[in-house]
């Protein structure tokens, strides 16, 4: 009696808070379907009679009693109108919530299938918690990892995928929405959406209710153009949300600049070659680089990434990005895709020299190794393949040896006592780059007079202006021919 009174509390509060209808999707290893699920008191409900049609079995409806029979071999299972259990050749199995009749639609939880009709078949169901789709039998979901990232004027949805797959990218501007779909189904998502709100995305939620897995990215107002990048064989995808005021490339010519540009060059100012600049802070997150006795390497270039940007974008006038601007890690690849996704003129990495010798303050100026770029220099030296069209560098190694040449004149002047010496080697950040590019290591962190100097304000504002002004005569050797 007082099971009964509790059960009908139960179902009266579970019709109230009835959601509406889902789609819902189950994959079988060589079919699926989308079922329309109901959420009923917080239990999910499958439609019961769709699912065994699909897997063609046969099945009584006994309306009058208010009974489903269920057929599978030498099995036999009978689901009640109302009752939480079933049973399976007179056996019976307890559900957690009761079978369900709406609309002349037989209801049932998960355990139906998960505990009901795999008995009956022999096929496996798997349902994760929170999930919104089954997998059965032995139908393989390679595994989804999305994580997201605010780099300033670009948002940065990282995708890591169990197998390589490939993506596309359709836009809905007119519901601020981009869907980037992913070409093997099923796939299993480690977390379904990702708390990613800023200035660019509003939400980033994965969706397969129509048995087609994709990435469903709500975007805001600011939202420009959509890149993607592809690494590690397709198992690694960048997808750039820009801002949409950052249109930069060196084709656009001023007439077609839109209304309401923020960053759109004044008149008064002559156009430049440089218009995007690229700061890459070495390190961060996991990663602290070289540590010396007051200061970390990563926490030392992000502080002077912070300081570049502010003067590079009033005085050179460009758009200045950082690869991170907060303590995360990122891979070379993540790093120079920044540079590549939005064109940048100039690739800037930024590092802290470390020498065991504690009175050493060497600083250098690395540009790509020339006779770099074949499969067995990649593994004699030890740093890992670079994909084939990652060897940007090559065309603009001229341009990339000339901003050296630059940083080493106005560095050396900015710092005297200090030596700057161009050095070659095949760093993977390089290799990326498509783009001058070189990577600028600063001093010794081991030493306590240099980390302190590191450190120290007037300091910083002196190599700031050293690169500014190197960036400047950069733009100047850059600059288009006067007519
Ligand atoms: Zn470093």
């Amino acid at each position: 009696m007082f099971m009964a009174a509790l059960f009908a509390a139960v179902f009266i509060l579970g019709t109230r808070l009835r959601a509406a209808a889902e789609d819902f999707p189950i994959y079988f290893p060589d079919s699926k379907i989308v079922v329309k699920s109901e959420t009923l008191n917080r239990t999910t409900y499958l439609p019961i009679v769709d699912i065994i049609q699909h897997l063609g079995l046969p099945y009584t409806d006994a309306l009058a009693l208010e009974t489903l029979t269920i057929r599978s071999g030498t099995f036999r299972l009978v689901a009640t109108r109302n009752r939480a259990l079933i049973s399976i050749n007179d056996q019976i199995v307890l559900l957690q919530s009761p079978i369900l009749k709406e609309n002349n639609r037989w209801l049932a939880p998960m355990e139906f299938l998960t505990q009901g009709l795999a008995r009956i078949t022999g096929t496996e169901f798997r349902y994760r918690a929170g999930s919104v789709r089954v997998l059965a039998g032995d139908v393989r979901a390679p595994e989804l990892v999305m994580n997201a990232q605010d780099l300033g004027p670009v948002t940065r949805l990282t995708i890591r995928t169990g197998i390589a797959v490939n993506l596309d990218v359709q836009r809905d501007d007119q519901n601020n929405r981009a869907i980037v779909r992913i070409d093997h189904a099923p796939m299993d998502p480690l977390r379904e959406r990702i708390d990613q709100k800023d200035r660019l995305v509003n939400s980033i939620v994965f969706n397969d209710s129509d048995g087609e897995p994709k990435i469903v990215l709500e975007t805001t107002d600011e939202a420009g153009e959509i890149k993607v990048t592809a690494a590690d064989g397709n198992r690694l995808f960048f997808v750039d949300v820009l801002r949409r005021v950052a249109q930069v490339t060196e084709a656009a010519p001023p007439a077609d600049v839109p209304a309401g540009r923020i960053d759109a060059p004044s008149p008064e100012r002559p156009e430049r070659k440089i218009r995007v600049i690229v700061i890459d802070p070495g390190h961060g997150g996991m990663d602290s680089g070289t540590t010396g006795p007051s200061a970390a390497e990563k926490d030392l270039t992000l502080i002077m990434a912070r300081r570049l940007r502010t003067a590079l974008q009033n005085q050179v006038g460009a758009t200045v990005l950082l690869t991170r601007d907060s303590d995360i890690a990122l891979d070379n690849e993540a790093r120079s895709a920044v540079a590549n996704n939005n064109q940048a003129n100039v690739f800037v990495s930024l590092h802290i020299g470390f020498s065991a010798n504690k009175a050493d303050s060497p600083s250098s100026i690395f540009v790509m190794q020339e006779d770099f770029g074949g499969a067995a220099g990649a593994a004699e030296s030890g740093i890992g393949m670079f994909l084939p069209w990652y060897l940007g560098y090559r065309t603009n190694r001229p341009a990339s040896g000339r901003i050296a040449a630059l940083l080493q004149e106005e560095l050396t002047k900015a710092v005297p006592g200090w030596k700057f010496p161009i050095r070659k080697a095949p760093l993977g950040v390089l290799a990326s780059a498509t783009m001058p590019a070189v990577v600028l290591e600063l001093g010794n962190v081991n030493n306590s007079l240099n980390s302190q100097t590191l450190m120290d304000n007037a300091f910083q504002s002196r190599i700031v202006t050293a690169i500014v002004n190197a960036t400047l005569r950069f733009s100047e050797l850059q600059a288009p021919a006067a007519n």
